[in-house]
């Protein structure tokens, strides 16, 4: 009924496609046209009764499929915060599909379990944090915030002799939850699946650039988990974790660090000062996908203690073997997972420490050079202190900044989102590609500043 695996012709085709494509997307609209998007059109049916040729259903993704991608993989993406992939990564990913690695024990995986162990090491050595900090690989950060709250939960509540896997939360001692007013919904939401409640957060108030007001902070103790951010979605911000970090940890409280993209500044010499303090922290998410230019998807999360991410990710079945070698399971939520440990692997092997440097350093770079541009030209205002590869810019008011904001999507030259900041409505822009040079900053700049002029015309 199948066709054979023996013909190799097509996936020889699908690698020439991908080629054209990958070569083609400096030429491409960053977000696709109308007529692209209409063409998904072809995928609305039933689910066929009979099998089709493999080179057909191959064909239909190719045809319909690839012109209506966003072009993240370019050098002109600049919305939420989404990285492109260096070819290193690319290509490792692209060799480990024909291995369909499982990383959940050693067993099901000899490879996946040494490159998850050395990359855990070269980790915590990038971000400078102690030995004994364990990692698990997870789809992104979103799930690494999950794996952290969940591991300070078990914890604080072990602490007071209280076995939550056991015996639940409603009888539970009360733990506090202190967040500031900028964490990220992914935060929000791993709250409230935690079984916290958002009502019973302590929120704590932050400054013009989203960062926690560490006086605000409330008297905290061995009951706490508290929230800091290493980068702000709008403003990429740093809490002052000098200021807050050591003194939280004096007090027993269980500090987690939501580092999605903004960790990676611990790796880079002229950004470094901005994580100082994230040593003292419990828990810590990060993503590859972000700011190392990893494929997708590859989130982190670090944990010190690594009995209290273990027991709150706990699995146990007779069929389970673990091992005296890396078990990967033991650190994240699923069981089976892809061994997307390859391609973040292939990406740190291939930049090195003074890869990884410079290709954020240039990422900052970049983001100051889209903000000066936009800070000097009348009509555009640069509402944060760009630290990082984020940039907040808005117009004289919230209805011209999205109409802004619609020009520039439509005109195709990049692409950047809309976000509310601070009461604002504002264009956000993201330096995430390691493809950016200054001239597609410059061209990007100039695309800016048409929209404006165009909107400024419709409504002289
Ligand atoms: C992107 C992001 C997240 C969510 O990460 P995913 O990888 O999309 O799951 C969480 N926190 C911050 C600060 C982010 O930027």
């Amino acid at each position: 009924m199948f066709e054979e695996r023996g013909d190799p012709s097509l996936f020889r085709q699908v690698l020439e496609h991908g080629l054209q494509y990958m070569y083609s997307i400096p030429d491409r609209r960053v977000f696709p046209e109308g007529e692209a998007i209409a063409g998904l059109s072809h995928f609305e049916e039933p689910l066929p009764e009979l099998p089709a040729e493999a080179k057909a259903v191959l064909h239909l993704l190719q045809q319909q499929g690839a012109p209506a991608t966003v072009a993240t993989t370019g050098a002109r993406y600049f919305g939420f915060v989404t990285g492109n992939m260096v070819p290193a990564g690319q290509a490792a990913k692209l060799l480990a599909t024909f291995w369909d690695q499982v990383s959940a024990m050693y067993v099901l995986s000899p490879l996946a379990a040494k490159l998850e162990q050395v990359v855990e090491g070269w980790l915590r050595t990038s971000f400078h944090l102690p030995g004994d900090v364990v990692a698990g690989f997870v789809s992104g950060s979103s799930v690494a915030n999950l794996c952290g709250l969940a591991a300070g939960r078990y914890r604080l509540l072990q602490n007071q002799g209280w076995d939550v896997n056991r015996k639940g939360l409603a009888q539970a001692p009360p733990l506090r939850i202190v967040l500031g007013k900028e964490a990220h919904s992914t935060i929000l939401k791993m709250v409230s699946l935690l079984g916290f409640g958002l009502d019973c957060v302590e929120w704590v108030e932050t400054d013009a650039q989203g960062r926690i007001i560490p006086e605000q902070i409330p008297e905290l103790d061995s009951s706490t988990l508290l929230v800091l951010q290493a980068g702000n979605v709008n403003s990429g911000a740093f809490d002052d974790f000098g200021a807050i970090c050591r003194k939280a940890k004096e007090k027993g409280a269980w500090i987690h660090i939501d580092g999605a993209f903004g960790l990676w500044a611990a790796a880079v010499d002229s950004l470094k000062a901005l994580t100082v303090g994230i040593e003292y922290a419990d828990s810590w998410a990060v993503d590859g996908h972000k700011t190392l230019n990893t494929p997708y998807d590859s989130g982190i999360i670090l944990c010190a203690d690594q009995e209290a991410l273990s027991s709150a990710l706990h699995m146990s079945a007779g069929y389970i073997i673990l091992s005296d070698h890396r078990d990967g399971m033991l650190y994240t939520p699923e069981m089976s997972r892809r061994a997307r440990i390859v391609e973040l692997w292939a990406t740190m092997k291939y930049l090195g420490v003074q890869g990884i440097d410079q290709m954020i350093h240039e990422l900052h770079r970049r983001a100051v050079q889209f903000a000066e541009g936009l800070a000097s030209t009348k009509g555009f205002t640069v509402l944060n202190d760009v630290v990082f590869n984020q940039v907040a810019v808005a117009c004289e008011n919230d209805e011209r900044t999205d109409q802004v904001l619609a020009r520039i999507q439509q005109d195709g030259t990049c692409w950047v989102g809309g976000s509310f900041w601070k009461g604002r409505r504002i264009i956000r822009i993201s330096v995430c590609s390691w493809m950016t040079t200054t001239e597609d900053i410059q061209v990007s700049i100039a695309a800016f500043q048409a929209a404006l002029h165009a909107v400024e015309g419709s409504q002289a």
